[in-house]
């Protein structure tokens, strides 16, 4: 049943809320011990508002978009009540004061929130391995990382455990877990979805988004969660038409899809037979695939981890153990301390516009001629992640980890929307493809993947 069927099928109460919550908790109870993808539960704040939920459709009342179901919820977004700690000792007992923007707007329609999922330590990782509460396993693929940041929102997705999760996506946080899980993914345009509340990692690139298993659970979300708020001023003020309507979709005629050469170039050569055939469907489907090439890939990561070290180390002044608890150099992990180690060097040099300047002048170059390339075609599709997700505990040095962002890290740098989905499997591991659009045109990616589902 796909996820628009199950609201309608609680509204007509052929399935109450409550059911739906006691067989999602009881997937989580049966696997949550050996997938670690919630951190924390709430089962009875869950049942008091799916019980209301069921008295209010009994009695004939309104019910929200996201009537009964069940959400997961990244433990770097602030829940009232809830230990919000980014998976870090050093927000160990940090409880969230008030509900980030998203969080009102899903209780606003009725979603059940039940929990807070793992992640990389204050988001800074693309495996879930180093998150204070230790890592997920991928319930696709058992005994490999589920990807990250976001691995237990991703993981929650492919186990059952909920109906739609929430991540934040900085580099690939969103799409990197959902290529390696095989669920859908979308980080949406910079600006489209309220930030406040979330705990940055890094504020110009940090956008929170979806996870489902279907295009309807995705669609539902971001009705929910798009558009402007004051809280936020980098919030976008545009009415735009509901993504519900995209999911609809079952041609893709009149649309333009770009592959980028280079994007192969650096993928293994087993993903691209995988993704290679999402394509030739995409052009089955009516698509007119065009060949593209992309020459500031390799400026991609460099840029990107620049700016992240630099405004993350400006983002952690505050964990300065005073308002929040511990001191974060005290009790961080390795990769969280290297970052607040080489931000703090980079801003101390930054009187002589050594690095970060030229971070920024790199990330225009490659917003421009990303933009140029966009101006030809409606998406460009490929690969999400270029290689398979290692073993949990292998030993991968800092470059390798890196590396796992080297075609997700452009859609942030460049503010544009972009999803993964699965493509296939390689040697039983899913693998995603991507698809990356203009800035609001959040829409032509939605559809696409629609088409492709609806196949
Ligand atoms: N893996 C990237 C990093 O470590 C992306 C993280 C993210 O998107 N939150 O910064």
């Amino acid at each position: 049943m796909k996820i628009i069927e199950k609201v309608e099928a609680i509204k007509q109460q052929e399935l109450t809320a409550t059911e739906n919550l006691e067989q999602m908790y009881s997937i989580i109870e049966e696997k949550n011990n050996d997938i670690n993808a919630f951190v924390e539960l709430d089962l009875q704040r869950a049942q008091k508002v799916a019980e209301n939920i069921d008295n209010r459709i009994k009695n004939n009342e309104d019910t929200g978009k996201l009537a009964g179901l069940v959400i997961g919820i990244k433990c770097n977004i602030n829940v009232e009540d809830l230990i919000v700690s980014a998976a870090s000792p050093t927000l160990k007992e940090y409880i969230g004061s008030y509900n980030a923007t998203v969080i009102n707007r899903i209780i606003e329609e009725d979603g059940v929130i039940v929990g807070l999922t793992n992640m990389d330590e204050f988001a800074a990782g693309s495996s879930t391995e180093t998150s204070m509460y230790g890592p997920t396993n991928n319930p696709s693929a058992p005994g490999h990382i589920p990807g990250g940041s976001s691995g237990g929102s991703a993981a929650a997705i492919a186990a059952g455990m909920c109906d739609i999760a929430l991540g934040s996506d900085t580099g690939g946080s969103i799409r990197n877990p959902a290529s390696h899980c095989g669920v859908m993914g979308f980080k949406p345009t910079y600006g489209m979805v309220s930030r406040q509340g979330l705990l940055d990692l890094s504020m110009s690139l940090d956008q929170i988004g979806p996870f489902a298993n279907d295009t309807t659970g995705i669609a539902l979300m971001l009705d929910v969660i798009t558009g402007y708020d004051p809280y936020d001023t980098t919030t976008i003020k545009k009415e735009t038409s509901p993504f519900i309507d995209d999911t609809k979709t079952t041609s893709l005629e009149n649309t333009t899809v770009g592959i980028v050469k280079e994007f192969m170039d650096v993928t293994d050569d087993k993903i691209n037979n995988v993704v290679n055939k999402s394509i030739d469907q995409l052009s089955d489907l009516g698509a007119d695939i065009k060949e593209l090439t992309f020459e500031d890939i390799n400026l991609g990561l460099p840029t990107y981890y620049l700016i992240n070290y630099v405004e993350f180390f400006s983002a952690t002044r505050k964990y300065d153990g005073r308002k929040y608890g511990e001191r974060i150099e005290e009790v961080c992990g390795p990769e969280v301390a290297r970052r607040i180690e080489i931000g703090s060097y980079i801003s101390q040099k930054e009187f002589s516009g050594k690095y970060y300047k030229k971070a920024l002048q790199a990330r225009s170059l490659i917003r421009n001629d990303f933009n140029d390339l966009l101006s030809n075609v409606d998406v460009i599709a490929g690969p999400t992640v270029p290689k398979l997700p290692h073993k949990i505990g292998e030993e991968i040095d800092t470059m390798d980890m890196y590396a796992y962002d080297i075609l997700t890290v452009l859609a942030n740098i460049t503010g544009i929307p972009a999803s993964s989905m699965k493509s296939g499997l390689v040697d039983d591991i899913p693998v995603g493809l991507q698809l990356q659009a203009k800035p609001e045109e959040d829409h032509k990616i939605l559809s696409t993947m629609s088409a492709l589902e609806n196949n």
